[in-house]
């Protein structure tokens, strides 16, 4: 079974070692997250660290589970 990563569009096999389902990797899962987060397509490569604070920088690389409130800072 595939589905669509709802970031990218690429096909992704449904299988229970995706851990990033229905996303195709990790990134497109963060990207998704910023999304909702920002209501923003700000996470883009490079544009991403110019356009939000230095104190984000974090967030590309390993987002916390429960960082909801960094947000509301
Ligand atoms: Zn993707």
């Amino acid at each position: 079974m595939k589905v669509k990563c709802p970031t990218c569009q690429n096909e992704v096999e449904w299988k229970p070692e995706n851990k990033y389902k229905p996303f195709c990797s990790e990134r497109c899962r963060l990207i998704d997250l910023g999304e909702w987060a920002s209501e923003s397509h700000v996470i883009k490569g490079e544009s991403f660290n110019q356009q939000l604070t230095p104190q984000i920088d974090e967030f590309s690389e390993d987002l916390p589970p429960a960082d909801e409130d960094f947000f509301k800072h």
